[in-house]
C-alpha cells in the first residue's frame, strides 16, 4: 500500500536522524540568534522606552524570526562565515548609529550612511565605533570558529527536522507583528518623533534596506534618465518687471476647515486680513502625497495614469524656460521609494532641499531656505515650499502652549475622540495661516504672488475614517483641497487680480496649479492652457462631482 511505504518511510527518516547532530545545531544556532539579538535588537528597543511586557514579546519575536536566517546561512560553512561575520560587523556600525548618533534603522539611514563619501564619514570614525566594530567582528569570526571546527551539518538528512522547527518558529515569531504594530504606533506618538523611525527587527531589517537600497538606486537612475531626455520647453518671459511666485502646498488640508471658506472656527485670521481670494473647492489630483504631488506639479491631468508625470513638464522646467530661478523647499523627506515622485519633479529645480536630515521641525523653519533662494540674484523666481501642514501626527505640527483648541487627541489617530482630533487639526491650519502671513510681509513691497493649496483632504471621522489615503477621491473630505491666491500691491496693477475674483466661485482641479502658476506669472507658452488658467477669462469650471453630496456620519 503507498500509505504504508509512506508511513515506512517517514519512520525510517526519523530513526536514521542522528540526534545528538540535531541537537548541537540546533543549540549552536539558538544561542547565536539570542546572542545576537541581545547585542543588537534589545539594546535599539532601549531607545523606546517600551513596556517591560512588549520588551519581553519583541526579544522572543526576534528571536523565533530570525532563526531562519542564521540556519539557511549555516548550511554551508563558507556562506556562513561571509554571513556572519559581514552580519556582526555591520550590525556593530548600526548600533552605533542608533545609540550615539541617533539614527533609526530605516532605509533613510541607510541611504545616508551609503551616500557619504569617505571624508564626510572621517569626522564619524572614532574610538567608540571602531570598538564597536572590532567586538561585533571578533563575536562574527568566534562563531565561525566554532562552525568549522566543531559543528558538522551532514548527513543533510538531519537537517530536514530543524528546517522543520524553524519555519514553526517563523510563523509564531510573525503571529505578535500585528499588535507590536499597533504599539509601535502607539509608542510612536510619545517617543519616537526624534528618530523619525520605526522599530524594526535586525538582521532582517538590515537586509530588506540593502534590497531597497539598490533597488530604489536602480529605479531612480532609470527615472532620472527617463526625465533627462525630456528639453525645456520654448517658455518666454512676457514680463519685463521681477516676479516672486510662490507656491504654498500643505498637505492634508481639507478646503472646508478653512475659516475663509466658511468654517466656523477662525482658522485663517491672516488669509483673510491679508486678502487672500480663496477658491471654494479644488479637486485633488489623488488622495496620497506620493501621487498627488507629482501630479500638481507638472502637466500630468487628473485621473491620468499614475506614472504619466515623467513624460510632461513640470512648473520649473517652463520657468527655467523663462528664465526663473527655481526652487523646490520641502519639510518632508525624500527617501523612500513612496517619495520618488515628488524627488524626480523637484529636481527639475535649481534649487532643491528635503527635510532628510530632519533638521526642519515646524515649517516655519523652512523659512531659511526661502530667504536663501531669495537672496539669489535673478529677480525672477518661482518658490515652491511643500509643508508637513496639517498632515498626521498633528500635535508636532504647533507649539502646545498656542493652541487655541483644547484638548487635543492624546493618542493614536484611531483611539482618540473625533472632538480631540479636529482640535488637534484645526490647530495645525492656524499654524499654517501664521506662516503664509509671514511670507506676506516678506514680499508685500515686491511684486509677488502666493498660491496655496494642498495635495489632498482629511477624512476626521466622517463614516469611521479617519487621515486619507488611495482610492478617496469620492470622499469629498480627502478629495476637496483649498485653493487661494494673494496678490502683492505691485501684482495688482495687472488685472490678473480682477479676474481671478471674477472666477472664484468656479470648480477647478489640481490640473489648474500647472497653468495658473504659469499664466499668472505672464509666461507666454503653447503649453498653457486658459481653460486651467485662474489669471484667464477662459478658466472653465469642471462639473461638480459632489452636488448632492452628504457627508456620512461622524464615528
Ligand atoms: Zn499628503
Amino acid at each position: 500500500m503507498a500509505i504504508n511505504s509512506i508511513k515506512m518511510k517517514i519512520n525510517k527518516y526519523f530513526s536514521n536522524i542522528d540526534k545528538r547532530i540535531v541537537f548541537k545545531n540546533f543549540i549552536f544556532l539558538l544561542i547565536l540568534t539570542i546572542l545576537y539579538s541581545l547585542m543588537f535588537n534589545i539594546p535599539y528597543l532601549n531607545n523606546f522606552n517600551y513596556s517591560g511586557p512588549v520588551f519581553v514579546l519583541f526579544f522572543i519575536v526576534s528571536v523565533l524570526r530570525d532563526f531562519i536566517i542564521w540556519y539557511i546561512a549555516f548550511l554551508n560553512r563558507w556562506i556562513f562565515a561571509f554571513f556572519t561575520i559581514f552580519t556582526f560587523t555591520a550590525s556593530g556600525g548600526l548600533k552605533y548609529l542608533y545609540d550615539y548618533v541617533h539614527m533609526g534603522l530605516n532605509i533613510g539611514t541607510f541611504e545616508i550612511v551609503f551616500s557619504t563619501n569617505m571624508i564626510e564619514a572621517s569626522g564619524v570614525i572614532n574610538p567608540t565605533l571602531i570598538f564597536l566594530f572590532a567586538i561585533s567582528a571578533l563575536i562574527g569570526i568566534i562563531f565561525t570558529f566554532i562552525r568549522f571546527k566543531y559543528i558538522q551539518v551532514k548527513p543533510y538528512s538531519n537537517q530536514l527536522l530543524i528546517f522543520f522547527i524553524s519555519i514553526v518558529m517563523l510563523i509564531f515569531g510573525l503571529i505578535p507583528d500585528t499588535y507590536l504594530r499597533h504599539e509601535k504606533k502607539m509608542q510612536r506618538i510619545e517617543n519616537l518623533a526624534a528618530y523619525g523611525s520605526d522599530l524594526e527587527i535586525l538582521p532582517e531589517k538590515m537586509y530588506e534596506n540593502f534590497y531597497q537600497l539598490i533597488r530604489n538606486n536602480i529605479m531612480l537612475r532609470y527615472m532620472f534618465h527617463q526625465r533627462q531626455t525630456i528639453q525645456l520647453p520654448d517658455a518666454v518671459n512676457n514680463s519685463d518687471s521681477d516676479k516672486i511666485i510662490v507656491f504654498i502646498l500643505s498637505d492634508a488640508l481639507r478646503a472646508d476647515h478653512l475659516h475663509i471658506n466658511g468654517y466656523e472656527r477662525q482658522t485663517t485670521p491672516y488669509m483673510e486680513k491679508n486678502n487672500f481670494l480663496s477658491f471654494k473647492e479644488m479637486y485633488a489630483c489623488e488622495t496620497s502625497t506620493t501621487r498627488s504631488v507629482p501630479c500638481l506639479l507638472t502637466d500630468m491631468r487628473r485621473r491620468e495614469e499614475r506614472y504619466q508625470f515623467l513624460n510632461e513638464y513640470s512648473i520649473f522646467n517652463v520657468f527655467k524656460a523663462a528664465g526663473y530661478y527655481t526652487s523646490f523647499i520641502s519639510a518632508q523627506t525624500a527617501i523612500s521609494t513612496a517619495d520618488y515622485g515628488q524627488l524626480i519633479v523637484a529636481n527639475d529645480a535649481d534649487y532643491i532641499f528635503f527635510n532628510n536630515d530632519y533638521s526642519i521641525g515646524y515649517d516655519k523653519e523652512l523659512l531659511k531656505h526661502f530667504d536663501e533662494v531669495m537672496a539669489n540674484d535673478n529677480k525672477n523666481k518661482l518658490i515652491v515650499m511643500q509643508l508637513n501642514g496639517s498632515h498626521w501626527d498633528y500635535n508636532t505640527r504647533f507649539n502646545h502652549d498656542e493652541a487655541l483648541w483644547k484638548p487635543l487627541c492624546g493618542s493614536f489617530a484611531l483611539d482618540c475622540p473625533v472632538s480631540h482630533l479636529v482640535n488637534s487639526y484645526d490647530n495645525t491650519i492656524v499654524e499654517t495661516d501664521k506662516l503664509l502671513n509671514t511670507l506676506v510681509e516678506k514680499l508685500k513691497d515686491k511684486e509677488a504672488i502666493i498660491f496655496f493649496s494642498a495635495d489632498h483632504g482629511q477624512s476626521l471621522g466622517e463614516g469611521g475614517l479617519r487621515l486619507h489615503g488611495h482610492e478617496r477621491l469620492h470622499i469629498k473630505e480627502v478629495g476637496v483641497v483649498p485653493f487661494a491666491v494673494w496678490f502683492s500691491d505691485k501684482a495688482k496693477e495687472d488685472n490678473n487680480f480682477g479676474i481671478i475674483q471674477n472666477n472664484l466661485n468656479k470648480i477647478i482641479t489640481h490640473d489648474a496649479i500647472f497653468h495658473s502658476l504659469i499664466g499668472c506669472a505672464d509666461i507666454k507658452t503653447n503649453l498653457l492652457d486658459n481653460s486651467l488658467n485662474v489669471c484667464s477669462k477662459e478658466l472653465v469650471s469642471v462639473p461638480n462631482e459632489f452636488e448632492n453630496y452628504k457627508a456620512k456620519p461622524v464615528k
